[in-house]
């Protein structure tokens, strides 16, 4: 069952259109890929989706998601565009987690601090958020980098501890935006293993964009994306 939708999605920027009016919707546990030329608009997608950038028209739906009004839509849908910045910020926290290309780690803290730090701002103690996210190094192969800040650590292991920390707070839909377009070939496949891998363990769907056909092929499904439009589309051979 689908999760969230993107339905006719529009997003200009002065006489650029970005996204030319494009239907997306995400399933349960499904791992979707984002390809296209640069430029094609698939950042704008992907941040659209994401509750990040605001789409001129069209809505972003998401299940469980409450209505302006407090009361839970039929079927449990909520239009998740026209919130107000503090509802969609709280809300990103809450259901969403986040995977960059890099940089997105606290260069001053401790890897294990990073990776707790999505607890810590729901509330949790700090130690208890950073022993829950001690949990996430062994099965990431990140097992004795628990006290490295971010400086210590290679470009595939700090990608690994940002996976963690997008998936601590057990989210609904994880963003992925380039997540290994900083790293070699053979680290950009260990990475988007693990990825896809560790996303899927916890239920939370993937939306991924990436300019990395082998990369992309770990997915479930591959949408092409050309000058902001949908252009093609398909199931994935690998996953
Ligand atoms: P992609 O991710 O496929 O490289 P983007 O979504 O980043 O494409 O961009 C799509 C189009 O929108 C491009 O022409 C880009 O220059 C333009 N664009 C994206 N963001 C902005 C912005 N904040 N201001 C102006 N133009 C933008
Ligand atoms: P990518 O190739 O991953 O899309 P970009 O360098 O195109 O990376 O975009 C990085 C960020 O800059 C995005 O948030 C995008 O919205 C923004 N951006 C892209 N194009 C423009 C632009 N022409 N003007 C302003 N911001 C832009």
């Amino acid at each position: 069952s689908t999760v969230l939708a993107g339905h006719g999605l529009v997003k200009k920027y002065g006489s650029t259109t970005a996204l030319a009016g494009v239907n997306v919707e995400v399933r349960e546990r499904d791992s979707l890929a984002i390809m296209g030329p640069s430029g094609s608009g698939k950042s704008t997608l992907l941040h659209t989706l994401a509750g990040i950038i605001r789409p001129d028209d069209g809505q972003v739906l998401l299940r469980g998601e409450r209505s302006e009004m407090g009361v839970p839509p039929a079927e449990g849908w909520g239009r998740i565009d026209n919130l107000g910045e503090n509802r969609l910020s709280a809300l990103r926290r809450k259901r969403f987690g986040f995977v960059f290309q890099f940089g997105q780690l606290l260069p001053e803290l401790p890897a294990e601090e990073n990776v707790a730090l999505p607890l810590m701002l729901e509330g949790l103690p700090r130690g208890e958020a950073v022993a829950r996210a001690r949990h996430w190094f062994a099965p990431l192969g990140l097992e004795g980098l628990e006290q490295r800040r971010p400086g210590q650590l290679s470009g595939g292991q700090a990608q690994r501890v940002a996976i963690a920390r997008a998936l601590v707070a057990a989210p609904d839909v994880v963003f992925a935006d380039e997540p290994t377009g900083a790293l070699d070939q053979r680290t950009s496949t260990e990475v988007v293993q693990l990825l896809t891998f560790a996303t899927r363990e916890t239920g939370a769907a993937l939306v991924m964009v990436t300019h990395d056909a082998d990369v992309a092929a770990h997915c479930d499904r591959v949408l092409q994306v050309r000058d902001g439009r949908i252009s093609g589309h398909s199931q994935s051979t690998l996953a």
